[in-house]
């Protein structure tokens, strides 16, 4: 393993051609970070590299927390040694080849003592957790960071940033902290895409009745996500159950998956396969999501303020439809027509693209980084218009007709037909 020693001796050049062989070798990353420890970001780290693997991708996970590496114990994996091949070291596997796992805790097992690493090894020892481990091809690699933003998520972004995009795991609590927000600046800083935000602890699930009971207060997780233009993926409720798992090394998703709270954490993982894809998402600084004023056709300035748009810039529009055709449900569409015009006004570009799955508050900061900044509807509730507003996206409610294009068509030439609010979800 990686000493000061060996450094010395290793030839860097053969170190950077092995990392950059075991990079092309993995399809995506999925770093999980949250701000502070106990917010359950290794579970979600756990729980989400099982899933993967159980979804019949070729998963690993990587457990880079240095002082208190969980990931062996969640997976019943304690004493349990990596073999050496060679220069490389093979990754311990949970239930025969489901997953592939390294972490610390395997090479540091019986070690009562405080290990002191100082920032450079700490550097060296991630690197050859990418470079030195037999990880083979991967369709997504899961690294479990410790909590913060110190010297082994720092040398992970750097590492891996091409392939990664972060999750960030918060509680009710948490979630207006400093920590949060500067998990946050992090990624903006090291250009590492987040591919959400999780509220974890959100709610408490009474293990006698089932029913889910408020504890904090919930939603600032869906705000804090607003507040920078990055998805929303879900919250997980406070279940002794998942709490239960742990202790007994039994991984949730793995012995629980017919609970409600499994279905939970299955739909909160298929929104981040979802935005893993996204090779837009980005971080909207705060003071980017300005609140602009609705243009609505109705208006008295409406035909000055469309050509002042026309003449302004070129536009994205997004249409809600089913089967092509303007469809009254935004939250539930089945597709957004999105239609680009020129600084002329004229149509250039119509495509169409399938939403994540429905939750509320996801679908504002998914159309924004898309790059939306109108959206025509027929109908949407004052909360998605709000959240709208604050992503600087323009929105046009109680819009008729059919066919996409002909709608944004009407629209600049300031004849669009609008009636009322057609649907309040
Ligand atoms: P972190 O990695 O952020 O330090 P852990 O994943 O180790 O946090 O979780 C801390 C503790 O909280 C563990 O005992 C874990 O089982 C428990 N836990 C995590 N998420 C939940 C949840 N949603 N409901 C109940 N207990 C949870």
């Amino acid at each position: 393993m990686s000493t000061c020693e060996q450094d010395n001796q290793r030839n860097p050049l053969l170190d950077e051609l092995a990392m950059a062989d075991k990079l092309s070798k993995i399809d995506q990353v999925i770093v999980v970070l949250s701000g502070k420890g106990g917010v359950g970001k290794s579970t979600v780290a756990v729980n989400l590299a099982l899933s993967l693997a159980l979804r019949g991708h070729k998963t690993g996970l990587m457990d880079v927390d240095i002082h208190g590496p969980s990931v062996p114990k969640l997976l019943h994996l304690m004493n349990r040694w990596p073999e050496m091949k060679g220069e490389e070291i093979v990754p311990i596997t949970y239930e025969s080849d489901l997953l592939k796992v390294m972490s610390m805790g395997f090479l540091l097992q019986g070690t009562e003592q405080a290990v002191i690493w100082r920032g450079p090894l700490k550097y060296s020892m991630i690197k050859d957790f990418i470079s030195r481990v037999q990880w083979g091809d991967l369709d997504y690699l899961v690294v479990d960071c410790p909590p913060g933003t110190g010297d082994e998520t720092l040398s992970v972004a750097q590492f891996l940033k091409e392939k990664a995009k972060a999750v960030i795991v918060t509680t009710p609590q948490q979630v207006a902290t400093i920590d949060v927000e500067k998990c946050i600046t992090f990624c903006k800083q090291l250009e590492l895409p987040v591919a959400g935000v999780i509220e974890n602890m959100s709610g408490f699930v009474c293990p006698h009745c089932g029913q889910s009971t408020e504890i904090f207060s919930k939603g600032g997780g869906e705000l804090l996500a607003d507040r920078y233009g990055i998805p929303f993926l879900g919250s997980i409720p406070l279940d002794p159950a998942i709490a239960q798992s742990g202790d007994e090394e039994k991984p949730y998703i793995y012995f629980y998956s017919k609970s409600a709270t499994a279905k939970v954490f299955e739909d909160i993982i298929e929104r981040i396969i979802f935005f893993a894809k996204d090779n837009s998402l980005g971080i909207k600084k705060e003071s980017e999501n300005k609140t602009p004023t609705a243009t609505q056709p109705g208006d008295k300035d409406t035909k000055e303020n469309i050509s002042t748009l026309n003449k302004e810039a070129s536009m994205k529009f997004a249409i809600p439809t089913h089967q092509g055709k303007l469809c009254a449900h935004f939250g539930h569409c089945e597709a957004f027509a999105l239609i680009d015009t020129d600084a002329t006004g004229k149509v250039i570009n119509e495509t169409y693209v399938t939403p994540p799955p429905h939750e509320p508050g996801l679908l504002p900061p998914w159309l924004s980084q898309q790059g939306v900044n109108c959206i025509i509807a027929g109908g949407m509730g004052s909360r998605a218009q709000q959240l709208f507003a604050q992503q600087g996206v323009n929105v046009i409610t109680g819009a008729q007709g059919e066919d996409p294009k002909e709608i944004v068509e009407q629209y600049l030439k300031g004849v669009l037909q609008t009636g009322a609010n057609t649907c309040d979800h």
